[in-house]
């Protein structure tokens, strides 16, 4: 189960090894580029798990990554997100090693290679509007069809360039654009724009720019700039790899990056565009970023899912060139293995109905020595009393049961786990028929013996004491989505949130959890995993417990 039982070897990594085998490369520098205008999700932990993934497989070799701001556009981005991204980084086990970088720390470097693309005749000054541009543009059978500012002589494209540059011009009446190749049947060969006026603020740099770089042009020089050696991104950008190419062939850059492309981690029953998850915060259909319904990661760490689940679900998934779904389950399935082995065991009965046991003797409180963990002894050993009177779970009991069911009803017996076996005597109901009270009698000399000869039980249910059982607040959480593919749904993604996606119960729990810290895990035992809350969990006064996964996966069943 641990991470290093998945071989590391995909096809990216094996370039890899081949350049450092040939000597082409001494070592391999990696980065993450997050553009600080939302919260990171786990298709990010994908990328994020193989570029620092890559660099600490490599170490010998000196190789690093870079967290890297992609920061060159001034509207969006926000300082809370920059905090966000670094946490979740830390939080999956990776460490930037202090190259913590901001692209907009290279306003100038790349202003100064837009100037010597314009000295080489490689760049000129456009005034056509946008919609003419389009249509000048062509099609995939159709040549573009030249700009009539396109030989502008350099000494006036440097002259406009610098005007751009002093203010001098209002948002969108000029861009700069790079002369590339108008019958390219690459598009984004096409003279593609590298820099527009946004009469904007910038978060770093303040009122000092008012024209900024276009994505495709910036980002190959801050790979170049920081040397980064293999510069890895999903599959759109195929594509604009001859571009990038083009700007490393033709700017003054200090290395030669490669870019390589993988695809993305697409994921069933959520979505995961940065846009649309904002919708979801912005608009309150879930209570935050970190909402343990959304697939962010705040919201799964929030949720209780370990780190080192994420990261071996990003390992069993690949690096591959092909786009598809995951199955959520997948990563579900890591994370039930993982707190299999990590959770203390305890009891906590979330819908609970009262056992009266009436031939308990009165007063008498019995510890109950239970197993922290039925693997790991190293986990000891816990008491937990015992007295006449026993929560049990409302389905753990039925007026009528049908012959398969094992568990309470009228005259049948289970045992109380770690306890005795009890008999069920007779039952109450309230006007609505709801079942309020279950007695009982306890068989004698039960508790850590066989099942007597002539008893029929074939069942332990969980059980809290009633005198001594803490009360929590319990936020049971289901998939945010009733349909794999939300994104594809008619009605838009909305139409198809899960109504039931969180349901809160008051429950009843073994004592010592309403003291235990938050964040920690356990396993309710025949229920699930549960996380107390990092932000509500109160030890002592306000005990809040979240559902991580349930141990089986109802879903399955439904399909
Ligand atoms: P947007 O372009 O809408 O801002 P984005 O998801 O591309 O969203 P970035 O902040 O640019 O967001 O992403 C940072 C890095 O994470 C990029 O290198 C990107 O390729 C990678 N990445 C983003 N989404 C996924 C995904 N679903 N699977 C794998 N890698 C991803
Ligand atoms: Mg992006």
């Amino acid at each position: 189960m641990s991470d290093e039982s998945i071989p590391k070897s995909d096809f990216i990594r094996d370039i890899i090894a081949a350049d450092l085998a040939s000597g082409k490369h001494a070592t391999t520098i990696t980065r993450f580029p997050p553009e600080p205008n939302g919260y990171l999700h786990v298709g990010h932990a994908k990328s994020i798990c193989l570029n620092f993934g890559i660099a600490q497989e490599n170490a010998g070799t000196g190789a690093r990554c870079h967290l890297r701001f992609d920061d060159t556009n001034p509207e969006k981005e926000e300082v809370e997100y920059v905090e966000s991204i670094k946490t979740d980084v830390r939080w999956l086990g990776f460490d930037w090693g202090g190259h913590l970088y901001y692209a907009s720390d290279y306003f100038q470097f790349y202003y100064d290679c837009a100037i010597h693309l314009i000295e080489k005749g490689l760049a000129y000054i456009e005034q056509q509007s946008a919609e003419e541009m389009r249509a000048n543009r062509g099609n995939l059978t159709t040549p573009g069809t030249p700009s009539p500012y396109r030989d502008r002589p350099v000494a006036e494209n440097l002259d406009l360039f610098a005007r751009m540059r002093a203010g001098e011009f209002n948002e969108g009446e000029c861009v700069l654009r790079a002369k590339i190749d108008l019958a390219s049947s690459n598009m984004n060969m096409r003279d593609p724009v590298i820099y527009r006026i946004l009469k904007s603020d910038h978060h770093n740099t303040g009122g000092a720019w008012c024209i900024y770089p276009m994505y495709d042009f910036a980002h190959p020089l801050e790979d170049a700039l920081e040397h980064i050696t293999h510069s890895l991104c999903t599959l759109e950008f195929e594509n604009h790899r001859p571009l990038y190419d083009w700007f490393i062939e033709n700017c003054p850059v200090p290395s030669r990056p490669r870019q390589i492309e993988f695809a993305r981690l697409n994921l069933s029953y959520t979505i995961m565009s940065k846009r649309k998850l904002l919708q979801l915060v912005q608009e309150g259909h879930v209570g935050g970023w970190d909402d343990p319904r959304l697939p962010t990661i705040s919201g799964i760490r929030r949720r209780g899912y370990p780190a080192a689940a994420v990261r071996h679900f990003c390992r069993r998934v690949g690096i591959t060139k092909f786009n598809g779904t995951t199955d959520v389950a997948l990563l579900e399935f890591d994370v039930r293995d993982h707190l299999n082995e990590s959770a203390p065991r305890r009891m906590a009965v979330l819908d609970p109905v009262k056992v009266v046991i009436e031939n308990w003797p009165a007063g008498t409180v019995e510890p109950i020595e239970l197993a922290n963990h039925p693997q790991n002894p190293d986990m000891g050993v816990r008491s937990t009393p015992q007295g006449g009177e026993v929560w049990i779970e409302r389905d753990d009991f039925m007026e009528d049961p049908p012959k398969k069911y094992f568990r309470l009803g009228p005259g049948r017996h289970v045992r109380l786990r770690g306890g005795h076996i009890i008999r069920c005597t007779g039952y109450e109901k309230d006007a609505d028929g709801r079942v309020t009270l279950i007695r009982a009698e306890f068989l004698p000399g039960t508790m850590n013996a066989p099942t007597p000869e002539g008893v029929e039980c074939k069942a332990a249910i969980h059980w809290v004491d009633v005198a001594t059982a803490g009360t929590a607040e319990v936020r049971l959480y289901d998939r945010l989505f009733t349909v794999e593919d939300p994104d594809g749904a008619e009605g838009g993604f909305l139409s198809v949130l899960n109504p039931e996606s969180l349901k809160t119960v008051t429950a009843m729990v073994e004592p010592d959890l309403t003291m235990v810290a938050a964040g920690t895990s356990y396993q309710f035992e025949r229920l699930g995993y549960f996380v107390a809350d990092a932000v509500d969990h109160q030890p002592g006064t306000r005990p809040v417990f979240n559902r991580t996964v349930a141990l089986r996966d109802s879903w399955a069943k439904k399909g």
